[in-house]
């Protein structure tokens, strides 16, 4: 008999009712009680959508993030929240967003989900936040020091595993594994994390034991930092921390089910396959060749659990082909094969009968959260009493994906006919940068330390009224236009009154600046609840790329050339590049990433040489994603960047030498990747450096970068307002790395999120500082 299971499921609410409980409570519309009913009642709809399964996960519920849940299970508060007297689910928001309850983070998010970035405060500093693996979930990262100690607070836990039970529901807890939880936190002190696994592993011993203690059989705890490389840190034994942690854990009276995904074991089956657990999962998704060496590495007695269900996407599975894999395996395991998503569903949307609006043949195609757990529940039934016992769902299944395989609107033989003619002169300038940079100086007639905004200005309340009037049918096509057209206008007279050199539009008509494409492209299609959660009660609804890419018309070149009318100075054509928007949309799963990007880069490089046909001189093309898409193992990363940077550069080098060409990214670690983003060969690349103090520009220590570079003097993420000389500071302070004459001056991100109130004063003062930096050059000349 196969098992089925399930390692977690989304918490958001299909309608996200949690995000609106959790909104409404921050902003002391509700009641405490009134949230955690809302809370209570999700876990009890979620619980009865998985009855089905052999074992239900319980404790992946969360108010805010699963790993700060587990920091509080485990006692380890940061200092700052500790010996508060309030209600502990207001430290616990307290930790998570640096407040209890007050208004929701107005911070509406740029970079398709979070900022790892601390967020403001009012009396207390909340935890840090970053991505969760290689997902878009952002979880808050565990402080340590070493004199951390841990408590146990088992109760959040058991209360839900009773309120299951209450239920009738097989429960199976779910853990943040020891060893991942010390690997993802933080040495505030720059202490040595793993002398705290010991006093870590006596909170885990008496977790577990309280939980065998309630007659709990199974306990799942989620390792994932199996899937990356272990031997890659010179000061941390991660491979001995996990023999020591699981055998320190073997004296448990629960079984352990030891969950990996996100990617394969690879070097680490060893390892895992050893561990002394009851039984190992592994992501049989992305990791399905380590299957069959990890299975004659598995000790006979252990359960192996496959992910056979992608909870990373939204396609449906090919049931016959995922049988055909596994029916040998049945045969050869029995009863210790299990059989689940490969990972949490919490990467997917909820529900996807909800959806009125798609196309009914694309909607054929999928599968969200719930239609996941029906395709387990038919692998299950498949496996255990033969195909023929589920042989209307397989018919049903291969029938949607037989269509799906040849649909013409997924295969364009022209647009896959254009990526098979991509040749090095498709990505190449005419000439380099040491040639084309004194003709765009010619050309644009531009001061030393030029400024510049990486592009939006504020997204108002009026801004967004008109355009969800306008999806809403209740304004026509020309009062929007004609909305967003004094919008531009608005942004252009600021700009000029500020005194800027290179201006934009303000991209008031973009509500997203990937969904704002994807609407446009040919192969793109968009859910109505598709929400995904990114961190806390924010949630991202990532476009579904479905088919192969064509640019039916222009996109931006009409407001682009509005705004250039309207002004004299020269004005930046403004697009996303084709590594974004692949990275933040769900992608396709029957051709590999990197043709799919290929396929954006000709239909954004269209748009980059009609803008250029419109007489636009400056281009920038943002890669704010760039750097997430990096695979979690640094093996992988060259072919990676391969072709990314290639992709960007089919985009944006076909210009002519005179036309500027600039991209944005929105971090500046860039260490490890520099040489990549030079090859891009952007003639201006900026990036977000001003709360780092510029430190993050060591890397432009070592790399001697070519060509011109605008690091970030103004934070974008705070309403703070920098002054005249912290940006003098900023920017002298980048001029002792970077030649002047090739120094930009700039805010770190777009200001969408940002109010007029305060951009006008800190861009006055980026204004004034690139002037005093200039009086200065001129003196010392
Ligand atoms: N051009 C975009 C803007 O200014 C860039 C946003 C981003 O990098 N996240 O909003
Ligand atoms: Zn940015």
């Amino acid at each position: 008999m196969a098992l089925t299971h399930n390692l977690g499921f989304p918490r958001i609410g299909a309608q996200r009712e949690l995000k609106f409980a959790l909104e409404s409570y921050w902003k002391g519309q509700s009641s405490r009680d009134e949230l955690l009913a809302v809370g209570a009642r999700l876990r009890q709809r979620h619980w009865a959508d998985q009855a089905g399964l052999n074992l239900v996960p319980v404790g992946d519920f969360s108010f805010y993030d699963q790993v700060l849940d587990m920091s509080f299970t485990l006692g380890n508060l940061p200092a700052r929240v500790r010996g508060f007297h309030g209600d502990a689910l207001d430290n616990y928001f307290r930790v998570a967003r640096g407040k209890s309850a007050q208004t929701a983070d107005a911070h509406a998010h740029c970079c398709g989900g979070a900022h790892s970035a601390q967020h403001a405060d009012d009396g207390v500093q909340a935890g840090e936040m970053t991505k969760w693996f290689d997902t878009n979930y952002h979880y808050i990262v565990p402080e340590f020091d070493a004199d951390t100690t841990f408590k146990l607070d088992a109760a959040r836990l058991l209360a839900q595993l009773d309120e299951a039970r209450a239920q009738g529901i097989q429960a199976k807890p779910v853990l943040v594994g020891p060893v991942t939880y010390l690997a993802l936190g933080k040495a505030k002190d720059g202490s040595n994390k793993l002398d705290l696994l010991p006093r870590l592993l006596m909170a885990y011993t008496e977790l577990l034991d309280t939980l065998a203690a309630q007659g709990v059989e199974w306990v799942q705890v989620d390792e994932p930092l199996l899937v990356t490389e272990l031997d890659k840190h010179p000061d941390h034994d991660w491979q001995h921390a996990y023999k020591a942690a699981y055998h320190q854990l073997k004296s448990c009276r629960v079984k352990l089910l030891l969950a990996t995904y996100f990617g394969p074991l690879q070097e680490n089956a060893y390892l895992a396959a050893n561990l002394p657990v009851a039984g190992l999962h592994i992501d049989a998704i992305t990791g399905r060749d380590d299957v069959l060496p990890v299975l004659n590495l598995l000790p006979a007695h252990k359960v192996l659990s496959l992910g056979v269900v992608n909870g990373r996407n939204i396609w449906k599975t090919d049931l016959n082909a995922t049988l055909d894999w596994l029916e040998p395996l049945s045969a050869r395991l029995g009863d210790r094969l299990w059989i689940a998503p490969s990972c949490s569903l919490l990467h997917v949307p909820v529900d996807l009968t909800q959806e009125q609006k798609l196309d009914p043949e694309i909607k054929s195609w999928l599968a969200f959260a719930l239609q996941k757990l029906d395709e387990l529940a038919v692998l299950g039934r498949a496996l255990n009493e033969g195909r023929d016992a589920v042989q209307q769902a397989l018919a049903a299944n291969q029938a949607a994906l037989a269509a799906r395989r040849a649909s013409p609107r997924v295969h364009k033989p022209a647009v896959q006919a254009a990526v098979a003619q991509i040749t090095d002169h498709l990505g190449r300038r005419q000439s380099p940068y040491v040639e084309r940079a004194p003709r765009q100086a010619a050309l644009l007639r531009l001061p030393l330390y030029p400024t510049t905004t990486i592009g939006s200005f504020p997204q108002t309340a009026e801004i967004r009224q008109v355009r969800s009037e306008f999806k809403a049918g209740r304004i026509d096509a020309s009062s929007y236009r004609a909305a967003m057209q004094a919008e531009i206008a608005r942004s252009v007279r600021e700009q000029e009154a500020l005194g800027l050199d290179l201006l934009v539009h303000g991209e008031a008509e973009r509500n997203d600046m990937v969904e704002y494409f994807g609407e446009q492209l040919e192969g793109y299609a968009f859910s109505q609840f598709g929400w995904v959660q990114s961190y806390g009660s924010r949630c991202v609804k990532p476009p579904i790329l479905f088919g192969d890419i064509r640019r039916p018309k222009a996109m931006t070149v009409e407001w682009i050339v509005y705004a250039q009318s309207l002004t004299t100075k020269p004005m930046k054509g403004m697009l996303t590049g084709p590594v974004t928007i692949l990275n933040w949309s769900f992608v396709r799963d029957d051709q590999p990433r990197a043709d799919s990007c290929r396929q954006l880069a000709l239909a954004i490089r269209e748009e980059v040489l009609d803008l250029e046909q419109a007489g636009v001189r400056v281009i920038q093309i943002d890669e704010a994603a760039l750097r997430e898409g990096l695979p979690l193992r640094k093996s992988q990363w060259r072919s990676y960047l391969d072709w990314a940077v290639e992709s960007f550069r089919v985009t944006a080098n076909g210009v002519r030498d005179d036309t500027q060409i600039h991209t944005h990214m929105c971090y500046s670690e860039f260490n490890d990747i520099i040489a990549a983003i030079a090859a891009m060969d952007a003639d201006v690349i900026t990036i977000e450096t001003s709360r780092s103090d510029m430190e993050l520009l060591d890397a432009f220590d070592d790399f001697k970068y070519p060509n011109e570079i605008g690091p970030g003097v103004y934070d974008i993420h705070t309403p703070n307002i920098p002054t005249r000389e912290q940006i003098i500071t900023l920017m002298r302070k980048a001029a002792q790395r970077i030649p002047p004459e090739r120094l930009w001056v700039n805010p770190d991100c777009g200001l969408k999120t940002r109010q007029w109130a305060e951009v006008i004063p800190a861009l006055t003062h980026m204004v004034a500082a690139a002037r005093t930096l200039r009086a200065e050059q001129r003196i010392a000349a």
